[in-house]
């Protein structure tokens, strides 16, 4: 049987329901690399160039692990657009190229161009090509391809309900997850899912915020209207896909009162971060917002005081809120107006 690797990093956070399926139902076998962890990265970081960021030198480092497993194909989908008028990061475009020249002795690698910006003509074109690999009969290829988006669909409606791509992939693939539901904390926590939700590279963000007490609400539990509808508020369009989710994401749950505050990640080294970090922190409509940058150099100890130390300050200010006669602004400081 024919043997596909997909590594398990960038968008395999966004389509490996989709991916597998498809090649599965063609008839290969779908293998990938292990989640992310330390001997990943540092493979990473050894080939990948210095001015890449830090997702990208992991993916380098999943590249390496999945080819010691001899698949017979690579899926390197060059993805450079995956709605209208709206673009991928361009690290993505020449992602293939990048592994070709710093990795050469790879097997053949499946570059599928996603480009829907215009239409999604191309794509169909694309799928036929490389449906083509394993099989001519061009009905089996659309009812794969037609079956991967059904699986997406399911994929998609797990992580509405709150869980992270890495447990909604666990969960699709048949294993038991639970979210907790003790919370005292509502924190909307954003970022780029391949870095936000890869439990080695966010230094596992989202599940220390769960056992500090808060319930964790992401992009993908907003809907698209929700999204679409706050993103639309700024003054021009963003044409970066992830960008705009995450921007109309947080400016969504900035409006919503349940939502005690904002943690953003962002990679160190991220074009497109350096602008919407930005964007975020200063159109959050005074909510409190926790701006993390990471690479591979940071420290997991570093990050637990940081949020530690952000939950800290707002159960303090809600209490504060309550008691009434401390207010955070130092207005009647030793008293109420109505009082001495
Ligand atoms: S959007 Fe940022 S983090 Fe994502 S691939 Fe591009 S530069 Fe890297």
């Amino acid at each position: 049987m024919t043997r596909v690797g997909i590594p398990a990093g960038l968008f395999y956070h966004y389509y490996y329901p989709l991916w597998k399926t498809f090649f599965v139902d063609l008839g290969a076998e779908v293998i990938s690399s292990s989640l992310t962890n330390r001997q990943t990265v540092e493979k990473g970081i050894a080939v990948a160039l210095d001015e890449a960021c830090f997702p990208i030198k992991v993916y380098f480092g999943h590249i390496q692990e999945l080819n010691e497993l001899g698949p017979d194909y690579l899926f390197l989908p060059r993805l450079v657009s995956v709605e209208a008028r709206s673009y991928i990061c361009p690290k993505f475009m020449g992602l293939p190229d990048m592994i070709k020249a710093s990795l050469p002795d790879l097997p053949p690698i499946i570059d599928m161009v996603v480009d829907m910006s215009i239409n999604s003509k191309g794509l169909e074109q694309e799928i036929k090509r490389v449906g083509n690999i394993f099989t001519t009969n061009e009905k089996a290829i659309s009812q794969a391809f037609r079956h991967g988006r059904e699986e997406l669909c399911k994929y998609r409606q797990l992580m509405q309900t709150g869980f992270s791509s890495s447990e909604a992939i666990e969960i699709w693939e048949g294993q038991e997850r639970l979210l907790t539901t003790s919370a005292d904390l509502q924190l909307g926590v954003l970022g780029h899912g391949y870095s936000l939700y890869d439990r080695c590279i966010s230094m596992n963000l989202i599940g220390h915020l769960r056992e500090m007490g808060c319930r964790v609400k992401l992009v993908e539990t907003c809907s698209q209207d929700e999204i679409e509808k706050a993103a639309a508020s700024l003054p021009k369009r963003v044409f970066w896909t992830l960008g705009r989710k995450n921007v109309g994401a947080a400016l969504h749950m900035a409006s919503d009162d349940e939502i005690d505050g904002l943690v953003y990640l962002a990679c160190f080294g991220c074009g497109p971060d350096s602008m919407i970090k930005e964007f975020i922190e200063r159109r959050s409509n005074g909510k409190p917002f926790l701006g993390i940058t990471i690479d591979e150099h940071t420290g997991e100890a570093g990050l637990l005081t940081r949020l530690e130390a952000f939950c800290d300050m707002l159960r303090r200010r809600r209490k504060i809120d309550f008691e009434s006669n401390l207010p955070p602004y130092g207005q009647y400081a030793c008293g109420s107006e109505n009082s001495l």
